[in-house]
């Protein structure tokens, strides 16, 4: 039981984000098998593991477009999801970016931006031009995909995403489909343009180079479970376990 008096139970915000207890079987077997996280507004948190571990999964209960057999979801301390509610996946104010989350070809970068964004449309402009300016592609505003590179290409993306002020940010291996030789500054740029807005992130990767780089706080997940968590020096210098040394080492 919680007794903290009631004035500063009043100051403590919920996190923005909250799962709790959330599992999702395939053919009777457990893909996700009692995973629970917060995160709170401001914050990127990393779920790192190794391909297969359920990951996307995860990701794709959070924003709505698969449902969890157990546990509950919660944005502000108020309940999104469980296994009988549900707030529609267009209704969670989460934004979502994905390697292949293409942008649409047939709209201009302006209007791609533009596209979740409602209201006047002074104020859509506004907002547009602020995201490109922050990503340093203004010069593109009229342009057309094709005529970006694939860098250039997801920085547009991070601008739709974060367009319409999400709560929740969640990414899943955006990177993995840039070369590499662009990737360090995509991630760094991300990183900052990410702390200038109000928003969790929950960023999916199975790179501990990008883990280590990128999170506030790094979730380490295997066979369906979150086996450690904590800040990345923690978890990269105290490793769990056997399996989690190889993990790191493996891939550096
Ligand atoms: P990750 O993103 O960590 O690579 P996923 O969440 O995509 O892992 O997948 C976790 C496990 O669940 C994998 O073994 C995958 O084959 C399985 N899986 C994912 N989606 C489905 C599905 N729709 N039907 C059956 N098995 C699935
Ligand atoms: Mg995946």
């Amino acid at each position: 039981m919680n007794t903290a008096p009631a004035e500063l139970l009043s100051t403590m915000a919920p996190p923005r984000l909250e799962i709790r207890n959330i599992k999702r079987f395939f053919d009777g077997r457990p893909v996700v098998d009692d995973v629970s996280l917060q995160i709170q507004a401001g914050q990127v948190t990393c779920l790192l593991g190794p391909s297969g571990c359920g990951k996307s999964t995860t990701l794709r209960m959070i924003a709505g477009v698969e449902m969890q057999d157990e546990g509950e979801i919660y944005v502000d301390g108020k309940l999104i999801c469980d296994t009988v509610f549900r707030v529609p996946p267009e209704r969670r104010e989460i934004g979502l970016m994905f390697q292949d989350f293409a942008l649409f070809p047939h709209l201009s970068v302006a209007d791609n931006v533009a596209f979740g964004l409602k209201g006047p449309k002074d104020q859509k402009r506004a907002r547009v031009e602020e995201l490109l300016a922050k990503v340093s592609l203004s010069k593109y505003i009229d342009d057309y995909p094709h005529q970006l590179s694939g860098g250039e290409q997801q920085r547009v993306a991070l601008a739709r995403a974060l367009a319409p002020r999400p709560r929740i940010m969640l990414m899943d291996e955006p990177f993995s489909g840039l070369d590499n030789r662009l990737r360090d500054g995509i991630r760094d740029e991300t990183l900052t343009l990410l702390r200038e807005e109000d928003t969790a992130v929950l960023l999916v990767t199975h790179e501990p180079e990008e883990a280590m780089r990128m999170a506030d706080e790094i979730a380490l997940m295997r066979g369906g479970r979150i086996v450690q968590q904590g800040a990345p020096y923690n978890v990269y210098t105290r490793p769990v376990d056997k399996a989690a040394v190889a993990f790191f080492s493996d891939v550096n």
